[in-house]
């Protein structure tokens, strides 16, 4: 027969408990009358800088490389462009980093974590520009750099101190600038020995080229564009020679040099290797045949111009046809278009169709959607012009780019396609001349007799051929001995794609080359995997033979307060400075964490960021009952009488690290912070502090005092140690309190915490969850009469199924004490599931 109820229990009268001395109510004192000094609320306006200043000087973040003790841990992190702006996107980057550096620092790694600026490149000369109302040619050349040089200073002082103030942790000491000139000398080497390897060469191919910054520009730097146009249908030629044609781009008419049909067009066959007359400009072009015309676009006959797009390049190349310049540096018909020379393109655009409609040519136009390739920097329409620049050969790495793609460690693993469909995408080699003055300048001179390259020795490095004399007297080639130094400079990217053999000592090749090189961890946005990542990449493999890192770590991008990308114009961007202001540095740290798993994107939430917030006041004010509770330090060894809500907590706290380290060893840190902040709320101060406060009073046994506060303290430095990664603030203010154990100055040097296997104990655990259970019940039960938890209730019933019985026997003195029930009974409940199970019920009697 089920359901027999057992007699009830009862236990007498007990100790009225003091008022409570946790929770967010809580008054300072000590529970047992003792004094402490951690302040009554948490000031993250005080506490963080206090210890960003004591990190500093104490070198707490110092790598040592003298130290071959400790295995080394290094990240090469992105060298940010000094904008003077660190938005919270921002942020979340750091703070993913700096989670890693803090987190092996912990694990015993000595760890290289350091902070370089990739300093040089456009932005900056247009902000010089327009700070001194000046163009850039305007000044002497080395008046204008070192206009930028300040610029760029002032922007760097700026974001090093909201990094700072965000908590992470670089190393300074290792701190570099891609404008140093010692930094110029190694991307100078690196190129140096790369052309010497072939990998680096100089030719006139097409590259894509912005008009408005009057630069070439990398595969990686043009964005694609949904845009309206128009396309407009010209008749070509005279009578039977005729043919109409439809075209996006009319004012390239003066430079085009065939006309194409696919094989098969049954309405061309006639046509093909006649000689058409362009409108306007009257050349004679040829109609050829081509597998890649696409017959369905407009007429099916295609006019082919040096250079309308990628596909007329190819054709170019294909069919050998002439070039024809008609555009210039700066977006302007050159004297190819004749009497529409000089005009800018968009206007040169309405005028040439204007005068086709007038000559009878123009039969049609429709309005279409063009995906367009602009500038990523000012989002000007794209240009493909053809001169001299400097490629370094990349597409005939595309297969080794693969395998080692492949091979690497990637988080999460579906980033890894990105890098293997880019590396894949490419056309063309990596054009890596620049037309611009704030860069790197590439080391050579040429023969101006016939042409010749010739470049420093490594020794004479950095150089600067704009205005050093050629450091080779006599051309090899020819014997003249007048040269002309490279007015080029490099792309930014020939600085920061070497950055993780730069911060190892290259090209010292020392031991501590060997321990730093390739990169532990490559931590950045998902945005520039095609660039830093792929940059990174086939420099390595060039240089080394070998990939700069092992591990990539590859973050989301984060969206403003709308969900929208964050931009100023939408009224959604958010400054880290604001956040920061408003609620200190380790509560947008926890947003950065909590906010999804590591490569998703998330938005930037106030409200999360302001959970973070209380979050810091509930783990403050338990710090603070707890050190009121255990002044002095306690034993390591687990004291004799431990009750099954000691053995429960420490049985959770040994799981929790295991979690945490965990979720930590696989970079997800949403899965850390919230088992952090669960334990800490919900194990640690609803339940585990509720039901041993009665037993830190004075009159309490002894032996079930000290195996409370060895609980306690235990459980707090574990939550102090695991939270450290992510609020290194709070946990070094709450760790400096402790009555201390280790003989370390911060909490960030201490040991990770290792989970005791003798305390991971499941019954501890199961059997722990259902007195936990009992009381939440109770507790519950009482916040729906309106009581408080500390309000006497005279009669206390729990009904609960007859496996739980027993052990709910043994602790009602627990239950009873911390529900304040002056009588407890406890009886078996009845059966009420499908299958004969039963629930646990609470009830106030009276
Ligand atoms: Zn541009
Ligand atoms: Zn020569």
């Amino acid at each position: 027969m089920l359901g027999l109820a057992s007699p009830p229990s009862r236990i007498g009268p007990i100790l009225k408990p003091r008022p409570s001395e946790t929770g967010q109510n809580s008054e300072g004192g000590s529970a047992l009358g003792q004094s402490y000094s951690l302040p009554k609320s948490y000031e993250p306006s005080t506490e963080e800088p206090k210890w960003q200043q004591w990190w500093q000087d104490k070198k707490v973040h110092r790598f040592d490389p003298s130290d071959t003790s400790r295995p080394t841990y290094s990240i090469d992190t992105p060298p940010p462009y000094p904008s003077g702006e660190f938005h919270v996107g921002n942020a979340l980057n750091w703070s993913y980093f700096d989670f890693i550096a803090r987190y092996k620092r912990m694990k015993g790694y000595n760890v290289h974590f350091p902070q370089g600026w990739d300093c040089n490149g456009l932005p900056t000369e247009v902000r010089a520009e327009k700070t001194h109302k000046i163009r850039k040619n305007d000044v002497p050349l080395a008046q204008f750099v070192e206009m930028c040089r300040k610029l760029t200073e002032e922007y760097i002082a700026q974001m090093k101190e909201t990094i700072i103030r965000l908590g992470i942790s670089s190393d300074w000491e290792l701190e570099y600038k891609t404008m140093d000139h010692s930094y110029y000398r190694l991307t100078q080497l690196s190129f140096l020995r790369l052309y010497k390897t072939g990998h680096m060469y100089r030719g006139e191919h097409p590259v894509n080229w912005c008009p408005r910054c009057e630069t070439a520009i990398a595969e990686a730097e043009v964005e694609r564009e949904e845009r309206q146009g128009s396309i407009h249908y010209l008749r070509f030629g005279e009578g039977v020679d005729s043919v109409e044609l439809a075209s996006t781009r009319p004012e390239l008419l003066a430079a085009c040099v065939a006309i194409a049909v696919h094989p098969e067009d049954p309405r061309y066959t006639k046509l093909v290797g006649k000689q058409i007359t362009v409108p306007l400009f009257q050349q004679r072009v040829k109609v050829i045949s081509d597998n890649d015309v696409d017959s369905s676009f407009g007429t099916g006959a295609v006019m082919v111009c040096t250079f309308g797009d990628k596909m007329d390049v190819t054709w170019q190349k294909r069919h050998n046809l002439p070039v024809i310049r008609a555009i210039s540096d700066n977006g302007h018909l050159t004297e190819a278009a004749g009497q529409f020379k000089g005009l800018r393109l968009e206007e040169a655009r309405k005028q040439i169709v204007e005068r086709l409609k007038h000559e009878g040519r123009l039969s049609k136009t429709e309005t279409s959607q063009q995906n367009v390739g602009t500038c990523w920097r000012c989002h000007t329409p794209v240009e493909i012009l053809a001169r001299p620049q400097w490629f370094m050969g990349v597409r005939n790495m595309t297969p080794a780019v693969k395998d080692w793609t492949e091979k690497l460690h990637w988080i999460p693993p579906f980033a890894r396609q990105r890098m293997i469909d880019w590396a894949q995408s490419l056309d063309w080699d990596w054009v890596v001349s620049r037309q611009r003055l704030f860069a790197t300048p590439i080391p050579v001179w040429y023969c101006k007799k016939c042409g010749e390259t010739a470049t420093p020795s490594e020794d004479a490095l950095p150089v600067d051929p704009r205005k050093d004399p050629s450091p080779v007297k006599k051309c090899p080639k020819c014997g003249s001995e007048d040269f002309v130094g490279e007015a080029d400079v490099f792309d930014t990217w020939m600085d920061s794609s070497i950055s993780s053999a730069v911060h190892a000592g290259w090209p010292n090749e020392s031991s501590n080359f060997k321990r730093l090189f390739p990169a532990d961890l490559q931590p950045n946005g998902f945005d520039i995997i095609r660039t830093w990542d792929y940059y990174l990449l086939v420099r390595s493999l060039a240089l080394f033979g070998i990939p700069p890192y092992k591990t990539l770590m590859i973050n989301g991008m984060v969206r403003g307060t709308d969900g929208r990308m964050m931009h100023k114009s939408y009224g959604n961007y958010v400054e880290t400075e604001e956040v920061l202001r408003k609620l200190g540095a380790d509560a947008l740290r926890q947003w950065a964490a909590a906010g999804g798993s590591t490569g998703q994107d998330i938005p930037f939430r106030w409200a999360d960021a302001e959970h973070g917030r209380k979050f810091l006041t509930k783990l403050w004010n338990v710090a603070r009952f707890i050190l009121a509770s255990v002044p002095s330090p306690v034993s390591e060894t687990s004291p004799a009488g431990l009750s099954l809500v000691d053995r429960w907590i420490l049985s959770s706290t040994q799981k929790l690290i295991e979690e945490v380290s965990e979720a930590l060893d696989g970079f997800q840190f949403n899965v850390a912070i919230e088992a952090i902040r669960n334990f800490t709320w919900h194990s640690l101060a609803d339940n585990y502090l509720e039901a041993v406060k009665y037993r830190l009073q004075p009159e309490a046994d002894l032996a079930s005092r000290e195996a409370a506060r060895h609980c306690l303290y235990h459980a707090i430095v574990t939550v102090c140690k695991l939270v450290a990664p992510f609020c290194p603030h709070i946990a070094e203010s709450i760790y400096q309190m402790l009555p201390k154990k280790e003989p370390v100055e911060s909490v960030h040097l201490t040991m990770w915490p290792k989970p005791e296997p003798s305390m991971l104990n499941d019954s501890w655990m199961r059997e722990g969850n259902i007195l936990v259970e009992a009381i939440a019940l109770g507790r519950r039960r009482k916040s729906e009469n309106g009581m408080s938890l500390s309000a006497p209730v005279k009669k206390l019933l729990i009904a609960a199924p007859e496996a739980s019985l027993r052990l709910l026997k043994e602790n009602q003195e627990t239950i009873a004490r911390t529900l304040r029930a002056e009588q407890l009974t406890l009886e078996q409940s009845p059966p009420n599931g499908p299958g004969g199970e039963s629930d646990m019920h609470v009830e106030i009697v009276s």
